[in-house]
């Protein structure tokens, strides 16, 4: 039986959190036979190596001089504090601080060189932010072996093959299940743990990239599908997927278990305890996912399967995404002109923004769709220069923003056998003062979304939860 393990930033986040980590490892070696650890890099609150990094490449562009090599002391910080606290002197210590070392001196110079362009590209960009799990998983592999487990470090550059999409690559499947599978097979035929850095891959030509934030989620679902693992589990910092997110909720609770829908419409409606292409090859290849806490290990956490039974009902979780705004398209003249809402996001495919949700007024006198705020003006301007003719015909009247609000999303999918949720939802929000400003359904009716003022998030948010608690 094959396992594959991720562990997130703070399940590597310290010395302590990484002894942790490695008795999780046997443990699951032990239950399973065959185990793939799939590692985040550090992330200790306050602090995040990836953020760290992204700090330093950014500053770097903008002209300046000095905050990178703060960053630089930081990351020798963090890494040697846990290095010195993990392994022996007399073993592999000096190895991999100098290894460590040599990343952190790789980094520096990465920022000094887009320092000097004054420009940072989106392929640099990878090369920086993938840093962290290349030296996270070289300590965790060296204490598993210090503790008399034979385990090896690798950089999944080696294993996942992407197209070039730097920043949001996806991978080639077919030519990483050939890589993976050479590379990895054997290791694990001889009772070696392969310790296997998340998030970043590789073009076919050897440049590396990223899968986006948070995608170390989504690297363990790639090696289960082209492993053919019997199951994957994601090891985080919480007792699996909650009611709502529990910074922010205080009653939240966790969900024993979620359907792959649900847990998607979760993941991709804002919920980042999962990163949203984890799903796909998990449900393609009948894998199931569980999601455990590292600091709780007996919590059963949540399971992940095909479908789940209905309860409080059927609303599950709510979540939210903010700093968006509302675009709208309207004109009475639109009736009559074909293909407008193909044009429309036709128009805001072109500027590289991903609409996150859309309502039409059935008249088709307006379209109505939410994309992130910094993107607002690109997608206005891209808007105006596709129905340049209607604007002058004025078959559209106006095309506009309104800016600084926030989706909050109702998941379960109970709701479409229970009738009355939504009015519950909109009835508790209408006590509350909660305006609210547009609604879509998503088509599996498993979750609803309603558009509010940015400042009403929590309000609504918390209102909502309520009802599931009720
Ligand atoms: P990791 O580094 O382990 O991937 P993340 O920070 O990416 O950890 O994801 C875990 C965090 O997701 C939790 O600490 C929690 O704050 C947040 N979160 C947001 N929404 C939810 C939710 N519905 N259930 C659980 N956690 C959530
Ligand atoms: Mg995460």
């Amino acid at each position: 039986m094959t396992l594959v393990v991720k562990f997130g930033g703070t399940s590597v986040g310290s010395a302590a959190a990484m002894r942790e980590t490695a008795d999780l490892i046997l443990q699951s070696q032990a239950d399973w036979g065959q185990v793939v650890v799939v590692a985040s890099g550090m992330g200790s609150k306050p602090v995040k190596v990836t953020d760290l990094l992204l700090q330093g490449a950014h500053t770097a562009a903008a002209g300046d001089t000095e905050t990178y090599l703060m960053v630089a002391e930081q990351l020798r910080q963090i890494h040697f504090e846990a290095i010195d606290g993990l392994l022996e002197p007399e073993g592999e210590r000096q190895q991999v601080l100098a290894e460590n070392g040599r990343f952190i001196d790789r980094f520096t110079a990465l920022c000094q060189a887009v320092n000097v362009l004054g420009e940072l590209s989106p392929r640099a960009l990878d090369a920086i932010s993938g840093m962290g799990e290349q030296m996270s998983i070289r300590i965790l592999a060296a204490y598993l072996r210090q503790i008399g487990h034979p385990a090896e470090a690798i950089d999944a550059t080696e294993l996942v093959v992407t197209d070039g999409h730097f920043q949001n690559a996806s991978p080639l499947f077919e030519q990483t299940e050939a890589k993976t599978g050479a590379r990895i097979r054997p290791l694990l035929a001889q009772g070696v743990i392969p310790i296997v850095t998340g998030f970043i891959g590789a073009t076919a030509s050897g440049a590396t990239t990223t899968l986006g934030r948070g995608g170390s989620d989504f690297s363990a679902a790639i090696f289960g599908q082209v492993l053919a693992a019997d199951e994957v589990w994601i090891w985080t910092d919480v007792d699996g997927v909650m009611s709502a997110d529990p910074r922010l909720v205080s009653g939240a609770r966790s969900i024993p278990t979620l359907s792959y829908r649900e847990v998607s419409e979760l993941a991709f409606y804002g919920a980042r305890v999962l990163h949203p292409k984890t799903m796909r090859p998990c449900v393609e290849n009948g894998i199931p996912l569980r999601i455990k806490n590292t600091f709780n290990p007996s919590h059963p956490g949540t399971v992940i399967v095909p479908d789940s039974a209905a309860e409080n009902g059927g609303v599950k979780a709510v979540t939210a995404i903010k700093n968006l705004s509302l675009i709208t398209v309207e004109g009475k003249g639109m009736l009559g002109v074909p293909g407008i809402a193909a044009r429309t996001f036709g128009a805001v495919a072109r500027s590289q923004v991903s609409v996150l949700l859309i309502t039409q007024a059935s008249s088709e006198q307006s379209i109505c769709f939410a994309a992130p705020s910094d993107a607002t003006n690109a997608v206005i301007r891209s808007l105006e220069e596709t129905f340049e003719e209607e604007l002058k015909a004025q078959d559209i009247d106006s095309i506009w923003a309104l800016p600084d609000v926030s989706i909050v999303t109702v998941v379960g999918a109970g709701m479409r056998g229970t009738p009355g949720i939504a009015g519950r939802v909109f009835t508790a929000l209408g006590q509350h003062g909660v305006n609210i400003i547009a609604i879509a359904q998503g088509s599996s009716e498993c979750s609803i979304s309603l558009v509010v003022a940015g400042e009403e998030t929590g309000t609504a948010v918390s209102h909502i939860h309520s009802l599931i608690t009720a």
